[in-house]
């Protein structure tokens, strides 16, 4: 699903509660000038936000990996979601909560007053699982472990949003990234799975992705299920081999690919299915 439109965001910002349209964050705010900051997508499933503390825990692992340090509990940052869904109609909630370096002079030395500014966007959001998306391969590659971590969760986005480009360029929903080795790693806002031989197969974490929470709980329902799971590697030429592909991702939770590149599949295949059903269960809602 996309976001909501504007002009159904709220935002939480110092405190208060604006309507998207009418909520600034000034220019010397490094998240604007270097794209310094970090975030979480989140929602809610029957009015509880899904998989909080795994959000907040990776929340707080993307700005260790940029030195910055979060002066927030976690309790303070459930108060502030809490306190913006208040302003947000009934219903299940789309959440971006996102953590900037602060205004500060400009360069990259350390600023002694510079602090962390939190802002979180909210708006409703759909229950549904979109079927039967295409992806392509596209030429621009994921960033390398040893760049700007695609483990970290930054909003120095331009790389992902590169891709999506070129897939939307080419006619596909979405784009689907190799790492610099030419291993698959995952699509521009999603993990990638497929099933190869009825084995569930996604990308390791070494492959270079950011670890989805989704993809976690996909990990956990599929070993419930008595699944068997590989966490590995995928090249171009194994791409015939994909028996099944899905994208997993919090505001899309399980979206099964029809299409990768010229490679038709059924969408959803049975162990997507099977996924799908036990992803319900597990959120109580969707
Ligand atoms: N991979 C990338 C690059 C993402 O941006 C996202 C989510 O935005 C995901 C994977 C899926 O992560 P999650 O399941 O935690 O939403």
């Amino acid at each position: 699903m996309a976001a909501p439109d504007l002009d159904q965001m709220w935002v939480r910002l110092d405190g208060q509660n604006l309507p998207m349209q009418q909520a600034t964050v000034p220019v010397s705010d490094h998240g604007f000038l270097y794209g310094d900051s970090v975030y979480e997508t989140l929602r809610t499933f029957g009015g509880a936000i899904f998989e909080l503390e795994a959000h907040l825990a990776r929340l707080r692992r993307s700005a260790a990996g940029l030195y910055l340090d979060l002066p927030w509990s976690d309790a303070q940052l459930g108060i502030e979601l809490e306190a913006l869904r208040g302003a947000l109609p009934e219903g299940d909630h789309y959440l971006r909560m996102l953590v900037t370096r602060g205004s500060g002079r400009v360069g990259y030395g350390r600023n002694p007053d510079q602090h962390p500014r939190l802002v979180i966007l909210g708006g409703p959001i759909d229950n549904f699982v979109v079927q039967g998306l295409s992806a392509t391969i596209v030429p621009i590659r994921r960033l390398a472990r040893e760049t700007v971590s695609p483990a970290l969760k930054t909003s120095n986005l331009l790389n992902l949003r590169l891709a999506f480009l070129q897939a939307q360029q080419a006619g596909f929903d979405e784009a689907i990234l190799l790492n610099p080795q030419g291993q698959l790693t995952e699509a521009s806002t999603s993990n990638f799975f497929g099933v190869i031989g009825g084995r569930l197969f996604t990308p390791a974490l070494e492959a270079g992705i950011l670890e989805g929470i989704t993809r976690r709980v996909i990990l956990e329902l599929a070993s419930e299920l008595g699944l068997e799971v590989e966490q590995g590697y995928l090249t171009l030429d194994q791409l015939p081999t994909l028996e099944e592909a899905f994208l997993t991702s919090t505001t899309r939770s399980i979206a099964p690919l029809a299409r990768l590149d010229e490679h038709q599949m059924p969408a959803p295949g049975p162990v997507t299915a099977r996924l799908i059903k036990a992803f319900r269960a597990r959120a109580g809602g969707l």
